[in-house]
């Protein structure tokens, strides 16, 4: 077992990783195969998190006004058949991913045209770092017949035909983040630990370590921290005024929900996406439906959004003091809300052939998402930030990535 910190300077791992989600255990995953001895700290259990669902859709963004975001992704998703096969490789564990494809409709007499700039793209950006096209995307005319379309996305919803695309793919994230956590915690290295239920309040960095103080009022020391606890990453950055540049990180929490059904398949169909509503096919004849996108969801005004949305006042001090406002907070994070259900209702006109397949589980967590303004454009973006703090040798940050994060996980740490 890795050490508790005691007096002078003996230090309880060389990494310490705050959360134990994707983003966490990929930053543990990549520490340990460098050599180093990791302690990952989670305030609830693994799989808690936004990281723990099953919608697990790999979606690459438009291959059109392409631009280093999507540069990003797009390498991150091509590296992925790789990463995941090493760690099924190390850990017997089947993370269940598939490149299943993607089909979306066109709904609108416009969206040919932009399905034909976006083709295009896809010639000229999926490539491999030799310039060959290696996904594509394509159009699929109305009436599906004899396409992979037939049977599956509803003729009656895509008027002006649909894009399908090679690149999609999905995995189960329970899965995978169980093959993660199983590394970490693997006595083959004996480098790593996981010990859940520890909450993180505060980090401070000296000059030859970086501490981080928990709940119970321990203190554990490394040579380097890892911030990568989610949504509530933006409180804990926040009690250290943590900047990029020169601005704060600031972000918030938007709650999500899925489904999953109980629907025989021979999983070979493409993930059907359109107006926010997924549905993604699964092994094991399960099919995941998703999601709702919910801004204003803390109880107690607990997290208020300012005028731009651009911040969220979470009041984690507040929280951490009165153990009710904690309880109704973590309630919060879980609770489905039945009424929200018009993703359910357009996924079924996406696909009607499921209609009637009974929900198996219901499921609700909180994505982080950025608020960082774009220093070029001033836009607030939702992309992932990833690195060194402003001015910190010693403490990373890797947050958010919104939808995109368990396709890019595994990239932001090697
Ligand atoms: C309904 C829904 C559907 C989604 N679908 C997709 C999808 O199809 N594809 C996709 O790519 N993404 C999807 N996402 C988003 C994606 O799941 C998240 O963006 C991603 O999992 C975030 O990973 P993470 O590691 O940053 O955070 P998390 O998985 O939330 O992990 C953070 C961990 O940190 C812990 N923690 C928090 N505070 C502390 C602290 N102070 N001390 C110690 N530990 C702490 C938490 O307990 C948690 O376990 C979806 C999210 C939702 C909610």
């Amino acid at each position: 077992m890795i050490q508790n910190q005691r007096q002078g300077n003996e230090k309880s791992a060389d990494t310490i990783i705050v959360g134990g989600g994707v983003f966490g255990l990929w930053a543990a995953r990549h520490a340990i195969k460098r050599g180093e001895r990791v302690l990952v700290l989670d305030k609830r259990r693994i799989g808690d998190g936004a990281s723990g669902g099953f919608l697990g859709a790999l979606m690459p963004h438009m291959p059109d006004f392409w631009e280093p975001k999507k540069q990003m992704q797009f390498d991150a998703l091509s590296a992925m058949p790789k990463a995941i096969l090493g760690l099924e490789e190390d850990t017997g564990i089947d993370c269940g991913y598939r490149r299943c494809g993607r089909l979306m409709p066109l709904t609108h007499e416009k969206m040919p045209d932009n399905a034909k700039r976006r083709i295009q793209g896809a010639k000229l950006y999926w490539v491999d770092g030799k310039g060959a096209h290696i996904y594509e995307m394509s159009y699929l005319p109305p009436n599906f017949r004899d396409t992979i379309a037939e049977g599956w996305l509803n003729e009656a919803i895509a008027p002006f035909g649909a894009t399908y695309d090679t690149l999609s793919a999905r995995i189960n994230p329970r899965a995978y983040l169980h093959a993660l956590a199983t590394y970490v915690r693997s006595s083959d290295h004996g480098l790593g630990e996981i010990r859940e239920c520890v909450q993180v309040t505060s980090f401070n960095e000296k000059q030859n370590s970086v501490s981080v103080l928990l709940t119970s009022g321990e203190t554990l020391s490394a040579g380097r921290l890892v911030i990568a606890n989610g949504w509530e990453a933006y409180d804990l950055l926040r009690g250290a005024e943590a900047k990029v540049g020169d601005q704060l990180i600031t972000g918030r929490g938007v709650k999500g929900q899925a489904l999953l059904l109980d629907f025989e398949h021979n999983d070979d169909r493409p993930i059907l996406y359109d107006n926010g509503s997924y549905v993604v096919p699964h092994a094991n004849n399960k099919i995941a439906i998703g999601s709702t996108s919910v801004n204003d969801w803390m109880p107690l005004g607990l997290g208020r959004l300012d005028e731009e949305w651009a911040t969220e006042s979470f009041a984690g001090d507040v929280v951490r003091g009165d153990p009710m406002a904690g309880k109704l907070i973590e309630a919060s994070i879980g609770s489905f809300d039945h009424q929200d259900m018009d993703f359910y209702e357009y996924a079924m006109k996406l696909c009607p052939s499921i209609k009637n397949a009974p929900i198996s589980e219901r499921w609700a967590n909180i994505r982080p998402r950025n608020t960082v303004r774009d220093m070029k454009t001033g836009k607030i973006g939702t992309e992932p930030i990833f690195g060194l703090l402003d001015g910190s040798n010693r403490v990373e940050v890797k947050v958010s990535g919104f939808k995109i994060s368990l396709g890019i996980g595994h990239s932001l740490f090697a």
